[in-house]
């Protein structure tokens, strides 16, 4: 099975993922943890790329150089992953892609997913998790761990997340059979017993 993690910054996403790669470890499945961008040395060293603030990327470049990235991850990591009948847990996929450069940078969803599909066989997860968290929660987060640099891509308007915020909700109301939403309120713990909740059924429990 292949699964997801998705959300705005700061929503505990990272957390969430180990906290669920240990517990399928722990009823003794092969499990794969990665994260995008990155997962490989290839899609590692474009994500350097990517958060390189002085590099100026454009969003047409941004939306190239990470489905580049996910292209790298996919043939080098998941894809072996899945072959071998283990189980992916993906901290972002390409949903991010849909929210981020489709919804903060207005690029069509039809260009992001051709692209999806050129580089990454249009390889989509099993069930995505999307985190969701009151904006002023995420951001007391986002202080506590980063400081001032919240958003590591950076530069990125308060409305560009906002944008970010509704093509997720969107994304998933467009596809109730792979999107489970998620609180993000309450403790790491809190959070993760809500996902292990929605995950019983998949794990034969
Ligand atoms: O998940 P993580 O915080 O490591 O992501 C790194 C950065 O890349 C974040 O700032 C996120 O906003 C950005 N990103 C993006 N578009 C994507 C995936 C991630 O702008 N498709």
């Amino acid at each position: 099975k292949f699964i997801t993690l998705e959300g705005g910054e700061g929503v505990g996403k990272s957390t969430q993922a180990a906290m669920l790669s240990d517990a399928l470890r722990a009823r003794g499945l092969d499990v794969l943890l990665t994260r995008e961008p990155g997962g490989t040395p290839g899609a590692e060293a474009i994500r350097a790329l990517l958060l390189d603030s002085d590099l100026e990327i454009g969003a047409r470049t941004e939306a190239l150089l990470f489905a580049a990235a996910r292209a790298d991850h996919v043939q080098h990591a998941i894809a072996p992953a899945l072959e071998r009948g283990a189980w992916v847990v993906c901290d972002r996929f390409v949903d991010s892609s849909r929210a981020y450069q489709g919804g903060g940078d207005d690029l069509f969803d039809d260009a992001i997913m051709a692209l999806h599909n050129i580089g990454s066989w249009g390889m989509m997860p099993d069930v995505t998790f999307l985190l969701t968290a009151e904006s002023e929660e995420v951001a007391r987060r986002l202080t506590e761990r980063d400081g001032e640099n919240a958003d590591r891509i950076g530069g990125r308007s308060a409305e560009y997340h906002a944008g970010v915020a509704d093509r997720f909700r969107t994304l998933a109301a467009s596809d109730p059979e792979r999107f489970i939403c998620i609180s993000a309120d309450g403790s790491p713990q809190d959070v993760h017993d809500r996902i292990a909740r929605a995950m019983a059924p998949l794990t034969g429990e």
